[in-house]
C-alpha cells in the first residue's frame, strides 16, 4: 500500500543520513491531524505517518520557520536536508519559495503524495493535473490518497474550483458598487487574528506591512477601514505567488471568503500573465520581474 511505502522510504532516508528532518502528517487525537517532525533519533515514528482526506495543511509553511531555518544555518549543528511529505500545493509552494530565493533546492527532499480525496478536502483549486509539471522536483511521488470517506470533503465542497467559479461569475455580474458593498460587509467581520497570514507559506516577510509603524500603512486593530485595507493588501501581496492551497480560508475563524478572493486573483494572473505560481522552481512571479516590452498601459 502507498502509505506503507512512504513510511519505509521516510525511515530509510533518515537512517542513511540523506535527510536530517522529515515533516509529515500524523494523528493528533480526536480525529485531528497534526504535523509530525521526525529526526534520525526517532525513526520508528515514521510508522505513524499518515495521509488521507484530513491532511490539508500546506507543510511548506514550516520551511521558513526559525527552528527549521536553523538546521540549514547550522545553528544547532544539524545542517542537512529537510524532507517534506508534500501534496501538490505543498510542492508548488516549495517551488515558489525556491524561485523567490527563500530556500535552496538542494536543501529539500520532496516526497510527493498524490490523492484526489485530500485535494478535494483542502478546498484547493483544481491542482491535481499540475503533477505533470512538478513531479520532476520530487524525490518520489507516492500514490497514497485513498478516499477514507467521512464528511470532510462534503464540508468543503463549496470550495471546489467549479463552485468557486460559479460564485465569482455571480459576483462579477454585480455592479462595481455592489461588489464593493459585498466585500466591505464581508471584511467587517475580520477580527485581525492574522491566522491567514501565519498559515500561508508565502507570507514570509520578517516584518509584515501591518506591523510597520513608520509610516503606518494599515491600522493593526480591527476597524472597518483597517480590515478592508488589510485584506486587500494581503491579496495583492499574494498575486502571482498564491498556489491556491486554501489554507488561509480554512484557518480563518470568521469564515471570510479568502478562497474566493484568492481564486479570482489566481485566475487573473493566469489570464493576464499566463502564469501559474509554483509550477517551476525557476520562474519568478510576474510582479517581481519586468521585460522591456511589457505593456506600459498601467502607468499611463
Ligand atoms: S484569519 Fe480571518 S479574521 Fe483572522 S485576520 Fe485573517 S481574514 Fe481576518
Ligand atoms: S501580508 Fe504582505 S507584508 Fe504581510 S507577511 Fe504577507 S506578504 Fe508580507
Ligand atoms: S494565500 Fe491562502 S490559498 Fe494562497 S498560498 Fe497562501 S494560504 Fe494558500
Amino acid at each position: 500500500m502507498g502509505i506503507e511505502e512512504l513510511r519505509q522510504y521516510a525511515a530509510n532516508i533518515l537512517r542513511d543520513g540523506r535527510v536530517k528532518l522529515l515533516i509529515g502528517y500524523g494523528e493528533g487525537g480526536d480525529g485531528r491531524v497534526v504535523p509530525m517532525f521526525i529526526t534520525a533519533t526517532e525513526i520508528e515514528r515514521c510508522s505513524q505517518l499518515i495521509y488521507d482526506q484530513r491532511c490539508t495543511y500546506n507543510l511548506s509553511v514550516y520551511l521558513l520557520k526559525a527552528e527549521i531555518k536553523s538546521l540549514w544555518s547550522g545553528a544547532v549543528n544539524l545542517s542537512g536536508k529537510v524532507a517534506l511529505v508534500a501534496k501538490v500545493e505543498t510542492v508548488r509552494s516549495a517551488l515558489g519559495l525556491i524561485a523567490e530565493n527563500q530556500i535552496k533546492k538542494e536543501d529539500l527532499c520532496l516526497l510527493g503524495v498524490r490523492g484526489v480525496g485530500a485535494v478535494a478536502a483542502a478546498g484547493a483549486v483544481g491542482t491535481e493535473g499540475d503533477w505533470s509539471s512538478i513531479s520532476s522536483y520530487c524525490e518520489r511521488v507516492f500514490d497514497v490518497g485513498e478516499d477514507v470517506g467521512g464528511d470532510i470533503g462534503e464540508k468543503n465542497s463549496h470550495r471546489l474550483p467549479e463552485k468557486l467559479d460559479q460564485e465569482i461569475d455571480a459576483l462579477l455580474k454585480k455592479s462595481p458598487e455592489e461588489r464593493l458593498h459585498f466585500w466591505r460587509q464581508h471584511f467587517a467581520s475580520c477580527i485581525r487574528c492574522y491566522a491567514c497570514r501565519q498559515i500561508c507559506p508565502h507570507c514570509f516577510c520578517s516584518t509584515c506591512i501591518v506591523e510597520k509603524s513608520m509610516p503606518q500603512w494599515v491600522s493593526p486593530v480591527s476597524s472597518e477601514s483597517g480590515n478592508f485595507s488589510w485584506n486587500i493588501i494581503r491579496a495583492y501581496h499574494l498575486v502571482g505567488r498564491c498556489v491556491g492551497c486554501g489554507e488561509c480560508a480554512r484557518a480563518c475563524p470568521m469564515g471570510l471568503r479568502l478562497d474566493l478572493l484568492n481564486r479570482y486573483m489566481v485566475k487573473m494572473v493566469q489570464e493576464k500573465y499566463s502564469f501559474k505560481a509554483g509550477l517551476s522552481a525557476e520562474d519568478k512571479p510576474p510582479l517581481t520581474t519586468y521585460h522591456l516590452n511589457d505593456n506600459q498601459d498601467f502607468i499611463k
